[in-house]
């Protein structure tokens, strides 16, 4: 379902602040995970006025230890949405398992298929059949056409409104926090008619390099991007070494923009 074969003409999905897919670029934004009221409602204000179109944020965290800040759960979810009632950005937000599903779409316009959650197949099932747009990432450890069979569980439930995210490989390399597959990018727009998304953040590890990687993304063809940005990094509970200050979330929307302008 997700082959250009069978659909010979790119998927465009439509929200009341932008578009994705076909041409269209949309960008996500906002901190790794909800932590508070004011940190939310700061990070949505500031993405929006910069010129994002969907706000991000976890209430709900997958992390790799069950001793770190899982995030602030059904309260988080509704702090996103107070800061969709203020700003008018869609929300974008992590859901960690199949009796999630209908709490957070709830809340959230867009349900979001963490890298660790990428191939947990019930999961799939039930976002495929939560009426709500699913942004997918790509498993760490998952080959392309893997990638395509996760998104197939989703589509075959029928819901065909799917984003697929590169957000980064495991590779020997140690530098960055995960290799960015750049290539992951024209290769599944010669597959696929869905939108394809960078996550740089997470590739990244670390914020200098994720500007020319956003940049490098879209410069590749991807269809919008998910970045983390935090009003106060050095303070953040999860990710504080990727995310953002906010002048330099300003500054990668002033780089999107020309970008998307010349290509
Ligand atoms: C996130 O977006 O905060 C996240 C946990 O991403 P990933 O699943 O790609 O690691
Ligand atoms: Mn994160």
């Amino acid at each position: 379902l997700a082959s250009l074969e069978v659909q010979p003409f790119p998927t465009v999905l439509e929200f009341p602040t932008g578009k994705t897919g076909g041409g269209h670029v949309m960008v996500a934004a906002g901190p790794c995970g909800v932590e508070s009221r004011e940190q939310t409602l700061k990070a949505a204000h500031y993405v929006k006025a910069h010129g994002a179109h969907m706000l991000r944020g976890g209430a709900f965290k997958p992390r790799t230890s069950p001793y770190a800040f899982q995030g602030l759960g059904l309260e988080g979810l509704k702090i996103l949405a107070e800061a969709k009632r203020e700003t008018g950005l869609p929300i974008v937000t992590e859901v960690l398992s199949p009796e999630q599903v209908e709490l957070v779409a709830e809340y959230a316009d867009v349900l979001q298929i963490g890298a660790r959650n990428a191939q947990n197949f019930p999961l799939l099932q039930a976002v495929g059949e939560a009426g709500k747009p699913v942004l997918l990432k790509r498993g760490m450890s998952m080959t392309l056409e893997e990638f395509l069979m996760s998104a197939e569980y989703i589509l075959s439930r029928g819901n065909m409104r799917v984003i697929l995210v590169e957000r980064g490989i495991r590779t020997f390399e140690k530098a960055t926090r995960f290799t960015l597959d750049v290539a992951a990018v024209p290769v599944l727009k010669s597959w696929t008619h869905l939108p394809v998304w960078i996550d740089p953040s997470h590739p990244a590890g670390k914020r200098d390099w994720v500007i020319p990687l956003a940049l490098a993304g879209l410069a590749a063809g991807a269809d919008g991007l998910i970045v983390e940005t935090h009003p106060e990094p050095e303070k953040a509970l999860s990710d504080a070494a990727q995310q953002l200050h906010e002048h330099e979330f300003a500054e990668l929307m002033d780089k999107v923009r020309r970008l998307v302008a010349a290509l």
